[in-house]
Formats: structure tokens, sequence, C-alpha cells
């Protein structure tokens, strides 16, 4: 499925997303944000569009940005159809909250003559009968099968079949297991996120467990990490996850750093953060290793392009597992940018 320029499903690769988190009406800021994105590895943007104001201001943002664009709808009709219009190359829609069977017609009709893709979402929070705790995993899961098939069917039933599912919800395991079920049922492309997943450092975690098992099983075709905060950090772990997973090819220096132990005799987390810190300024990809000893340093970063073993005052040096340098303390970054400028 094409959404502007982005291929999305089937053999294609796995798209990271974000949203936007500045009010949309303030049109600079919400394009700077979606140039961030996109430096930091977005290839779709999603941008909350509850007010009439917002998708005025979202079709200008349209015309200012070059990715593809998601509309944000909520319970809105005329915001979807106002989207729509504007150049949404995509809209985000739980069914479930448009009551009215006839307005979501509309919604359906104006997409296919728009060629405008809609996000199908089932929100766990939103379905009645899952409030309960104590629901158990297999009902959850066919309660939420159960309210994405009618959807599908009232969508397919239209003629309409540029459609991405999504099942949220706040829990890895259950994310996980519903998504497996979603695989097996249709063929649509299937966004990948845990809704309220938390501060950035609560996040990352349960993301990367979610998202990282369905995406090793080769369900997902696209996701997004959701944090508190910037959407820059979310979007960078995200990218993380598919850098993990050998989902996406590696354009930046890796950085592998021993975890450090009674064996190291200079402080390695400064050195580590002082190399990250250089690496910032190179974009080819190498295998960068800094490791606290010569014990079992060079021989655990013997895949490393660069590895920097530390001893005393020093550090040697070493180029796929062979020493090639003797360096003092005070030169080690310096020097390992030279080599690297050779690379
Ligand atoms: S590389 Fe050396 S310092 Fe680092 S954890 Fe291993 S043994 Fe310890």
């Amino acid at each position: 499925m094409q959404i502007g320029a982005i291929a999305l499903g089937s053999s294609n690769p796995v798209i990271v997303q974000s949203m936007t988190k500045v009010p949309t009406t303030d049109i600079d800021r919400c394009v700077q944000q979606v140039e961030d994105l996109v430096r930091a590895g977005c290839k779709l943007v999603r941008i909350a569009v509850p007010r009439q104001a917002d998708t005025a201001a979202f079709a200008q943002i349209v015309r200012q940005v070059g990715v593809p664009l998601i509309a944000d709808i909520h319970f809105s009709p005329a915001r979807a159809l106002e989207a729509i219009e504007g150049g949404a190359a995509k809209i985000r829609l739980n069914p479930g909250n448009i009551k009215n069977r006839a307005d979501i017609l509309r919604i359906i009709d104006a997409a296919k003559l728009h060629h405008v893709a809609i996000r199908i979402g089932v929100n766990e929070a939103s379905i009645r009968d899952l409030t309960q705790e104590a629901v158990p995993l297999a009902e959850r899961v066919d309660l939420m099968l159960t309210e994405m098939q009618q959807y599908v069917r009232l969508f397919e039933d239209r003629g309409f079949d540029r459609i991405v599912l999504s099942a949220k919800t706040s829990d890895a395991l259950r994310t996980i297991e519903v998504n497996r079920r979603i695989t097996e049922t249709f063929r649509y492309p299937i966004h990948l996120g845990l809704t309220h997943a938390g501060l950035p450092e609560d996040a990352r975690i349960p993301s990367a467990v979610a998202l990282g098992t369905l995406l090793a099983e080769g369900i997902g075709d696209t996701i997004r990490v959701s944090a508190a905060g910037d959407p820059v950090i979310e979007t960078r772990m995200a990218v993380e996850i598919l850098l993990a997973l050998g989902l996406r090819p590696r354009c930046r220096p890796e950085l592998i750093v021993c975890p450090t132990c009674g064996r190291t005799e200079i402080d390695v987390i400064r050195l580590a953060r002082e190399v990250e810190k250089a690496l910032d300024r190179i974009d080819k990809p190498c295998r960068i290793a800094v490791m606290g000893c010569v014990v079992n340093g060079p021989g655990e970063a013997a895949d490393a392009d660069f590895a920097i073993c530390a001893a005393r005052d020093k550090a040697y040096f070493y180029r796929h597992g062979q020493r090639i340098a003797t360096v003092p303390e005070a030169e080690i970054v310096p020097r390992l940018l030279e080599a690297l400028a050779a690379l």
C-alpha cells in the first residue's frame, strides 16, 4: 500500500512513525517538529486535529513538509473529512468513537475519493467490557478481535481496502497476543504500539519487549513507541528496536561499552561518554568498542572496527581484533577520530 511516497506492508521495510506534541495551530513549531522527527528516523508523522482551526493548520503543514502526514481523529467526523480534503495521506480513526454509522460511511467514501489510507484503531480502553481488570487475556483478545472484525467488514462492504490495523493496549503481553491474532485473521498492514507506555525510561523496556517480540516474528509494518515528552526520544527508541533486529540498515556508528568490573583502571564510563559525543559527528556505519581492560576486552570486541581497550593512563587500540597502537589517555578520542576519518 502506498501512503504518499511511502510503501507500507508486505515485504516493505518497517516504518517508524511518531506524533507532534505542539499545538497544531502553531504551524512553524509544528513544521519544525515534523522536520526534527524526520531527521531522527520518522517516515510518517501523525498530527492531532481536535478543532477546525487544527485541520486548517494541518492543510498548511502538509504543504510545508516532505513527509506524508496522518491526521489523528478522535470523535469528530467533520475533522476527518476536513483532514482528508486538507491533504492527509492517512487518517487514524477509532470507528467506535464515531457513533453515527452514516458518518463513518461518509468518511470512508471521502478517503476512497482522495486515495487516503485509514488506520482502523481498536483500543482496549475504549471497549466497555474490558474495563474490568479481571477479564482473562484470551477473552480480552477475543473481544478486541470481534470489534475489529465488525469495523473491517463495514469498510470492506463499502469497497474500501486502504486499511491499516492497530489494536492498542498498555500491556506488553496483551499487545503481543492480540497482534498475533490479528495477523492470523486479516491481510492488512499492521501498526504496532503500546499506549500510555509512560515516561521514556519506563516506556523503553515494555515497548522493546512488545514491539521487538512481534517484529522478530515478522508481525508489524509500522511502529510507534509512545513515551511522554519529546517525540524525538520516542522515535530514537523505535529506530533502536529496528536496528537491534536488523530491520533497518545502520548508517551511523554503533558504540559498544563493556559493563566494567574490578579490572578497570581508568574511568571507562567517562571515556565512553566522550567517545559517544565524538561519534555524534560521524555518519558512517561502523562498530566502536570501549572496553575496560586488555584481559577480556580484545577478545570480546573482536568484531569491532575499532576497540579501545583501556589500561592505566593509556589504551590499546585494536582493529578487528589486532592490536594497532598504544595511545596515551589524553589522546584516545582525537586518535580515534583520526582513525575513523581514514576508514
Ligand atoms: S572487558 Fe575487562 S573490564 Fe570490561 S567487564 Fe570485561 S573483564 Fe571487566
